[in-house]
This record gives C-alpha cells, sequence and structure tokens, in this order.
C-alpha cells in the first residue's frame, strides 16, 4: 500500500484494518454506491470482518442504502462506535451533516473530517475497509488519497462512452498517486425484459471490458439493469443478500475484489 512519506511506520493511520479498498467513478450515477453496498455486504456474508466508510461527502446515501438508522454512538473516551449493519460497520458524511443538508466541502475541511472519522471510529480488527468515494477527480479525492493507505480502489463505470471516458480520468488519477487499481467494474450492463426475456443493451456494450482490455486491469464483472437493484438500496437491503441473477453477479463480483 502506499502509505504518505509523512507517516511513520508506528502511526500507522487505520493500523487495524488489512485492506482499504475505495469505489471511484468518473461520473456521478453509474451506481458507485451500490457497487460499495454490495461490495460491503457481500464480504461480509463471504465471512470477512467489514467497514464501509462512505466518504461521498457530496452525496452520502450510503445510510439509507443499508437502512441504517442508528446513529454513532459516542464513549466515555470521546471514540465513536460505528453502527453496524448486514454485519458492516458504518461511517458516513451523512451522520454530521444531516442527510438533506448540502454540503460543500473543501480539500482542508475534508482532510480534518476525515481524519476524525478514521482515527477516532472504533473500528476494530477488519479484513475489509470498502470506502465509497465522491464521484470525479477533483481537490477532495485526492485529500482522501493523501489521507488514507488505499490497498486499491475498483473503478465504476456504466458501458456508456462518456462514463468510460470520465473513468480513465479516474484512472489517471489513481496512477498519478501510484494507488493499485484492483480491475473496473461494469454497472449497468444489460436489461432483461421481463416480457419478451430478451437482454437489452440499454447504455450499450463492452464499454467496462475495453477500459479494461486497454489498461491491462481485471474485468472484474457486470451488473445488469435490474429494478431491484434500486428497489434494494431504496429499501435498505442490499441484493447482493438476496436470491437471483443479479445477485450472483454481485457475489463474482465480490469475490474477484476479494481476490
Ligand atoms: P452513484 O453512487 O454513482 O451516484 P448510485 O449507486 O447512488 O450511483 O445509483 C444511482 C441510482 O441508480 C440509485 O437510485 C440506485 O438504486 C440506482 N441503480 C444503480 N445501479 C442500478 C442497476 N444496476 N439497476 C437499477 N438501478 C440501479
Amino acid at each position: 500500500a502506499n502509505i504518505p512519506d509523512d507517516q511513520a511506520d508506528d502511526d500507522q493511520v487505520l493500523p487495524g484494518v488489512k485492506n482499504i479498498i475505495a469505489v471511484a467513478s468518473g461520473k456521478g450515477g453509474v451506481g458507485k454506491s451500490t457497487m460499495a453496498v454490495n461490495i460491503a455486504a457481500g464480504l461480509s456474508k463471504l465471512g470477512a470482518e467489514v467497514g464501509l466508510f462512505d466518504a461521498d461527502v457530496y452525496g452520502p446515501n450510503v445510510p439509507r442504502m443499508l437502512d441504517a438508522d442508528e446513529a454513532p454512538r459516542a464513549t466515555d473516551e470521546d471514540t465513536i462506535i460505528p453502527p453496524e449493519k448486514f454485519g458492516v460497520k458504518l461511517m458516513s458524511m451523512a451522520f454530521l451533516s444531516g442527510e438533506d443538508d448540502p454540503v460543500i466541502w473543501r480539500g482542508p475541511m475534508v482532510h480534518k473530517l476525515l481524519t476524525q472519522l478514521v482515527e477516532d471510529v472504533e473500528w476494530g480488527e477488519l479484513d475489509y475497509m470498502v470506502l465509497d468515494l465522491p464521484p470525479g477527480t477533483g481537490d477532495t479525492q485526492l485529500t482522501i488519497l493523501q489521507t488514507l493507505p488505499l490497498t486499491g480502489a475498483v473503478v465504476v463505470t456504466t458501458p456508456q462512452e462518456v462514463a468510460v471516458d470520465d473513468a480513465r480520468k479516474g484512472l489517471r488519477m489513481f496512477g498519478k498517486h501510484e494507488t493499485p487499481v484492483l480491475g473496473i467494474a461494469e454497472n449497468m450492463a444489460s436489461f432483461r425484459c421481463p416480457d419478451c426475456g430478451n437482454e437489452h443493451e440499454i447504455f450499450g456494450e463492452g464499454g467496462g471490458r475495453t477500459l479494461a482490455d486497454e489498461n491491462d486491469l481485471p474485468f472484474l464483472g457486470g451488473i445488469p439493469i435490474d429494478p431491484a437493484i434500486r428497489q434494494g438500496g431504496d429499501e435498505g437491503k442490499p441484493v447482493v443478500l438476496r436470491e437471483g441473477e443479479t445477485a450472483d453477479a454481485f457475489r463474482v463480483l465480490t469475490e474477484n475484489v476479494a481476490n
């Protein structure tokens, strides 16, 4: 992992966490948070100790996707105990700002808040911390990359060309920061019509795989468009914990991330 120079071994950030995996996208709305939530719940289902850190400062909706209504608790030692849902320990900017408040964070504020969230929270020993990054490649993302010793990133795109173009910028950002990219995950890959049974490529075809191939990266898997995903997100029960083709697709993806 790329631990910044100013962090000596003995005050390593998150020493109890074995792997910090960032879920990133160039473009908003491609399903990055959905992926982060399902990967975290999927890893927990595989038996791992998992934390999920919602660092999407612009739209922190992970608590809702996990129906986490319990707030973090403060201890007498001024540390914070994160709520747990489906075996996943959860922290979110939403707990601090209120879900309905618009947030305008600048780099230094993000740095301060991140440091607090990471250092004061009792994560315990974790096999994985999944990090839901804000979309794009700005100041905030850089601050996060510089603050946390990432194991690697999962870059999410849809098959659509504009999403792939923006994901490419994301890859360059990780490249500049020497953060390994674990692979490409493609969301909204296809849609199976419940009436005719045919597959429809609503956002096009193959964009994720092309991006993976041209950068010599693993293709981690494709997730279809499925109303159950949207429903699972709104109701707070990740689809990976259900049965069916879409859940299977998320399980394959999760295993590829874990390997
Ligand atoms: P991002 O984090 O990239 O902004 P989200 O994960 O919040 O995107 O997803 C945006 C919306 O699309 C959410 O309402 C989510 O439930 C829905 N969604 C994401 N992926 C799918 C999918 N494969 N099929 C159906 N709905 C999806």
